[in-house]
């Protein structure tokens, strides 16, 4: 098996990044990232960080549209900053912000950086989205967002697997794969979601067919990072397209879970990867790499970059 270093990756991605926004003749594509309700410290950072890398590729023109931020006492926080190097994780419970309302048809391709316990969005807002993704357009789900929304079911089977939320066996099976590379589904009972400790990584490559995973190492490093594990959900029209090992020396169980997955809903294409915790792995090339990639075939059903 062919291994690259993360020196190397960094090199190969620079210069394929490099290229591409020199050589492309098209248009910017249009992203949209959504956010506003995240239980992670590098919130809000980490919508900035992944706007800087889609702009810099030369491929990408990102909006962000955030939704009020519940702040102390309940009370909904207007123009909450982008980034401020404070720490938002204790926020209290979010609520719905009744005025988040993107017009998500403006955009190929919509990314989530919500989390944990983010509050339902509003009905109307719902019924766009699931509208939007079934007529063609793109979703992008980066790490904590397969945590949000465990009561909505056409979210859930746009993500494919999620966690937390006390999303269980009637959620659908987990999915990972053994150590001879078969892919299980597993039906058996038990709650979804979790990680051992944080840690570099090696990602493996599991569809080389795929446009997102044709050109990636067959196995890279992943920076510092979480691992999500026994993730579960509908997994209908999923491919896994590369899984890491959890090991049980950092508390793992020692499955190897999917870390970059395509979907298909109706007419839509949706890529979720779990990483990106914090902000090594937000910076990591790998993560970047895969952004980049994941990000255009949703738009596009392509990969240039
Ligand atoms: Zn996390």
């Amino acid at each position: 098996m062919k291994t690259l270093t993360t020196t190397a990756y960094i090199l190969a991605s620079v210069f394929i990044t490099g290229c591409s926004g020199i050589q492309s003749t098209n248009e910017p594509l249009k992203v949209l990232i959504v956010d506003g309700q995240n239980n992670h410290t590098v919130w809000p950072k980490s919508t900035q960080m992944m706007k800087q890398t889609l702009e810099q590729s030369g491929r990408f023109d990102v909006d962000v549209y955030r939704t009020l931020v519940t702040w102390k006492g309940g009370k909904l926080l207007e123009n909450f900053p982008l980034n401020d190097g404070k720490v938002y994780r204790d926020l209290p419970q979010p609520q719905t912000d009744p005025a988040f309302k993107p017009d998500f048809s403006k955009y190929d391709v919509v990314i989530s950086n919500f989390g944990w316990k983010a509050a339902p969005w509003p009905e109307s807002t719902k019924q766009a989205f699931e509208k939007y993704v079934s007529n063609g357009g793109g979703f992008v789900t980066v790490h904590a967002a397969d945590n949000s929304f465990p009561e909505w079911k056409a979210y859930n089977e746009m993500i494919g697997l999620g966690g937390w939320g006390n999303r269980n066996e009637t959620d659908g099976p987990y999915v990972y794969f053994d150590d001879a590379g078969n892919k299980i589904v597993d039906d058996s009972k038990g709650g979804a979601g979790g990680h051992g400790k944080q840690h570099e990584f090696a990602v493996i490559t599991r569809d080389k067919a795929h446009p997102i995973t044709e050109n990636m190492p067959d196995t890279w490093m992943q920076s510092k990072d979480e691992l999500y594990n026994r993730l579960r959900g509908p997994a209908k029209n999923m491919t896994v397209l590369a899984t890491a090992f959890d090991d049980k020396k950092f508390n793992g169980f020692g499955r190897h879970e999917p870390v970059l997955m395509a979907i298909t809903y109706k007419k839509g294409r949706v890529f979720h990867t779990t990483l990106g915790h914090a902000e090594p792995a937000f910076t990591s090339s790998g993560f970047t790499s895969s952004l980049l990639k994941g990000t255009e075939w949703a738009a596009t059903g392509k990969v240039s970059l």
